[in-house]
């Protein structure tokens, strides 16, 4: 059964390749978030001519959507003679600006060799379409299976994902009595599942100060000086303590197993000087400083607590600093997440990785943060991994490229596990 599976997989290479040079070569680019609706177009096309049903969602009103760059989704849906549970596969459609230093064309979808080229080809056009073919395969090979299968192709993962899966998973689409198992085809290596990722909390902390000549600063409250204490604190109190905290999710790097923080950006005072300018500084004692910082959230802190602990910090330094204030603004959350490893979609994934492929997998977590998050948190599925393939480290590089034994592995693995879920 699985041999004759394989076959067919094998069969259909040439059309995974020109299936993913398809979508490459609708430049989806993420900002502005562009040709969404062309995207989900073709896959419309492709689908319902495979035998599912499509929903063209549109994430109206969703952070992001306007009417000049809307943010289309697509639902696909084929239901087996018999019941049983549905698999969602779920990929985004958009990628990354193009950057500099590329010597192939990023939307040309060049087939060099093993290799296809292009934005998008491993994050993750070609997961896409491994999961597409993986499907029709299985459909073709088993018409007579249990449930359902599901692919959505959706916009916005690489800026959250609120005209996205977000969307999605407010409107119902993933609520666990429609969809049960979910896997995401983002590029971790056809043999490694991601069972989740560390959560985030971005905001920006604020001191204040009183404006002053600068020439008497004493007559001010200098607040960058006071920004200087917060920072003072991090190194002292804060970043020891993140460091000695380390998570049972097997995150990749190593060093993601801590919990860290970065300081992404800081501003105090008059606006910074652009080259060439030759103006001379006003002299004023800033009255304003403004930081901002990306705390890195491991399962076992939470959200609430690792922002509590900062304003502890800050309410510690207002008591012993004289004229210290300070504002927090939050300006993202993202909730830690993580499948249990003996979840039943991690169990058919690990397990057909073996019949496929001959190895077991290794267990992983994403140092940043993918769509689980949405699934998790507002589509209340807690059975949800990513598997695909392709080299995480090319994503978002120039010259990206996925190998198509690569991509084949990973269809392997994926139709196997609708063969292990989706069979009595
Ligand atoms: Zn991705």
């Amino acid at each position: 059964m699985t041999d004759a599976l394989f076959a067919r997989i094998v069969d259909r290479r040439d059309d995974l390749v020109a299936l993913l040079q398809d979508l490459i070569r609708i430049p989806t680019r993420n900002p502005p978030g562009e040709n969404y609706r062309d995207i989900c177009e073709l896959l419309e096309r492709r689908l319902s001519a495979s035998g599912f049903t499509c929903t063209l969602v549109r994430a109206e009103g969703a952070k992001g959507d306007s009417d000049t760059y809307p943010r289309w989704n697509i639902v696909a849906r084929i239901e087996g003679p018999r019941p049983g549970p549905c698999v969602h596969f779920n990929s985004h459609t958009d990628v990354v600006t193009v950057g500099e230093g590329w010597t192939r064309d990023p939307f040309g979808a060049e087939l060099d060799g093993d290799r296809v080229y292009g934005r998008g080809a491993c994050d993750m056009k070609g997961g896409l379409a491994a999961s597409i073919i993986a499907a029709e395969a299985f459909i073709a090979e088993h018409p007579d299976f249990a449930g359902s299968i599901e692919i959505s192709g959706t916009a916005d993962e690489e800026s959250g994902g609120y005209g996205g899966v977000a969307y999605l998973a407010e409107k119902g689409w993933f609520d666990p009595d429609r969809v049960q198992h979910v896997i995401i085809p983002e590029p971790l290596g056809t043999d490694q599942i991601c069972l989740g990722h560390r959560g985030a909390w971005w905001a920006e902390i604020e001191t204040h100060g009183r404006i002053a000549h600068g020439s008497m600063p004493f007559l001010g409250d200098c607040a960058v000086r006071h920004m200087g204490a917060v920072l003072n604190a991090f190194e002292a109190d804060l970043f020891p303590a993140m460091a000695a905290r380390h998570t049972q999710m097997p995150v990749i790097p190593d060093g993601a197993r801590a919990a860290t923080m970065n300081l992404n950006a800081i501003h105090g005072g008059e606006r910074a000087r652009e080259p060439g300018d030759t103006s001379l500084p006003a002299c004023n004692v800033p009255d304003r400083c403004v930081l901002q910082v990306d705390r890195r959230v491991l399962v076992e802190e939470g959200v609430d607590a690792a922002a509590d602990e900062i304003v502890k910090l800050l309410d510690r330094l207002k008591e012993s600093r004289p004229g210290f204030d300070y504002e927090v603004r939050e300006i993202n959350r993202v909730i830690p997440s993580m499948t249990a490893e003996d979840a039943p979609v991690v169990t058919a994934v690990r397990a057909a990785m073996t019949d496929a492929l001959g190895r077991d997998a290794t267990f992983v977590a994403s140092p940043g943060s993918y769509d689980q998050k949405h699934i998790d948190r507002i589509g209340r599925l807690k059975n949800c991994i990513a598997y695909g393939p392709g080299i995480l480290e090319l994503a978002h590089q120039p010259d990206e490229y996925i190998e198509v034994s690569d991509m084949l592995d990973a269809t392997r693995v994926m139709g196997r596990t609708l063969e292990r879920l989706l069979l009595d």
